[in-house]
């Protein structure tokens, strides 16, 4: 079973008490059959039956305080597992690759960690009630045999036959949770869409609508699928019922008739065999849950095993052999070619093979038509994507792979589609005033301000919001900066200041910058303007 898999895998608290008290409190379950059914035979009107009634008390005790233990103790495993996953999952996102990410919809890894994971921690606390259960099980019937063998072996029938139809079902159920997690996947995937597209829904009703309706096709299928997964286990917890019923037909009414049991015998065979119905019950009606948890589990490893695979560049165990690169005089590409592929590998854009060398200090533009590959070169030259051929370097140093780390910090960055974070993350120290003098300077002071390391507002305009990034970069303080059309947002004064200003400001500090831009008054303040078309470098008119 796959919990147990996860268990063995995942689990640094030994589940072994957990599993002791529950079989302690199973076997105590058991024995509180035998004294109830013994105490009742001898029971009278004249006297109570002080041992049996302190034997019952102590088991029962026994069977409280265990199940209590086990189960406390199966949820805290269970949690801790699913607070491990969960970290690591996190971590590996973002240590994988910028372009995995890209392709893979965020649904997907919300699914994952939010709905998978809460299905493992149900089940972790159903598989000691399973458990004890067994347990229970056990025990009665080997009451059972000592009661009446006949009695005995037709239990034993009844229990094969039930755990048969469960194999015999099992992998339809399993493939039909397989395609339940897919649509479900899906379904969030087109209620993101109702999020992210509000406006342009809310704007256009016929649209609205039509987008509606296969939200509601969507949701419809899900829960078909789920209606006819559950119609499989209910159907598996009836045929159980059936069973028990049959079973204990057969032996009220037939097997007295057949001579093999007595009327007295009847009466303490019926009270085990009703006794194991409880358990049997909840060990039928808990397979769903594992079922589950078993898809989550699978689902949850085929994430991880997507991360693991794209992240090939990335090993926490490989530290970078430098942290930090302190200082630069040139950056070079050679022959870098990089391409976009669909599923099967075939190319959909190439970038390269490009040969380029900044100079630090260098203002740089980048200019050229829509979809030339201006972003696709930023994220190249950022390390944000590895080149597929070609070589990255720095001074003397070439940057392979576990140089990509130290690589990247040379630069801040602020792209097109950026994302701006309501916190000053990674700053030793927060100059306040500084601060407050940029807030100035970008007209953001009555928008905005500093609140211990966190900005108190961040619901601004398109151009506000890229001036705040531009704070957040200037106290990144990095030696090289790289902006993807940051003026073109802006107001007039703003760009004017952009250009003619914070550029020059920049490069007065020794900072190289590296900018798509548009606009071509402006292109005088450039050290140098390139410009792409179809992924390459081509001579500027
Ligand atoms: P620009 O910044 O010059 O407008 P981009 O670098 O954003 O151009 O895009 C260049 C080309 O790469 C475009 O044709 C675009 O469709 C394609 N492209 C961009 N990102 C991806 C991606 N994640 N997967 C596949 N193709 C992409």
């Amino acid at each position: 079973m796959d919990l147990i898999t996860l268990y063995k895998k995942e689990s640094e608290i030994s589940g072994l008490t957990a599993l002791i008290t529950a079989i302690i409190s199973g076997v105590a379950q058991g024995a509180l059959l035998g004294i109830i059914v013994t105490a009742a035979s001898t029971a009278t009107h004249k006297s109570l039956n002080f041992r049996y009634f302190l034997m019952f008390a102590i088991t029962f005790a026994i069977v409280i305080i265990g199940k209590r233990h086990a189960l406390k103790q199966a949820m805290i495993i269970a949690e801790e597992i699913v607070k491990k996953i969960r970290i690591r999952i996190g971590d590996k996102i973002r240590n994988t690759d910028l372009l995995f990410l890209e392709n893979t919809g965020r649904e997907d890894i919300f699914t994952r960690i939010a709905q998978d994971t809460s299905q493992i921690s149900e089940a972790a606390i159903l598989i000691i009630n399973a458990w004890q259960s067994a347990i229970v099980l056990v025990f009665s019937i080997f009451f059972l045999a000592m009661l009446s063998k006949p009695a005995f072996v037709i239990t034993l029938i009844a229990i094969a036959i039930a755990v048969a139809l469960y194999l015999s079902h099992q992998k339809s159920i399993a493939e039909e949770l397989v395609e339940t997690t897919k649509k479900e996947t899906r379904f969030f995937e087109m209620l993101n869409q109702i999020i992210d597209g509000f406006k342009e829904l809310r704007i256009n009703q016929k649209k609205n609508d039509h987008h509606f309706r296969y939200f509601e096709k969507t949701a419809i299928r899900a829960s078909d699928l789920k209606i006819k997964t559950g119609f499989k286990f209910i159907t598996l917890v009836m045929s159980s019922q059936v069973f028990f019923y049959t079973l204990l037909g057969i032996i009220i009414f037939i097997l007295p008739r057949l001579g093999h049991i007595s009327g007295e015998l009847v009466i303490r065979v019926t009270a085990v065999i009703l006794f194991i119905i409880g358990p049997v019950n909840l060990m039928v009606t808990a397979i769903p849950i594992f079922a589950r948890a078993n898809n989550a589990i699978r689902n949850l490893y085929i994430l991880e095993e997507r991360l693991d695979k794209a992240s090939n560049n990335f090993n926490p165990e490989h530290k970078s052999p430098i942290t930090k690169i302190a200082n630069f005089n040139e950056l070079r590409f050679e022959s870098i070619s990089f391409s976009y592929t669909d599923r099967n590998g075939t190319p959909l854009f190439t970038v390269g093979p490009l040969d380029l060398t900044i100079t630090r200090g260098e203002i740089l533009f980048i200019v050229g038509g829509n979809g030339s590959g201006k972003t696709t070169l930023l994220k190249l030259l950022t390390g944000l994507y590895y080149p597929i051929s070609g070589t990255l370097g720095v001074d003397d140093l070439t940057i392979s792979t576990p140089f990509y780390p130290a690589y990247r910090e040379l630069f801040s960055i602020i792209f097109n589609e950026f994302y701006l974070f309501d916190r000053l993350y990674g700053l030793d120290t927060i100059d306040e005033e500084k601060v407050g003098e940029l807030l100035k300077l970008m007209i953001l002071e009555n928008k905005t301000e500093l609140v211990g390391d966190a900005f108190s507002n961040i619901q601004l305009s398109t151009g506000q919001r890229k001036r705040l990034a531009m704070i957040v970069a200037l106290l990144d303080n990095k030696q090289i900066y790289v902006f993807d059309e940051w003026a073109a947002d802006q107001d007039p004064i703003f760009r004017k200041y952009f250009y003619e200003v914070l550029l020059k400001d920049l490069k007065a500090q020794g900072k190289t910058v590296i900018a798509v831009s548009h606009d071509d008054r402006y292109f005088h303040y450039a050290d140098r303007v390139l410009k792409m078309e179809f992924g390459k470098f081509v001579e500027r008119i």
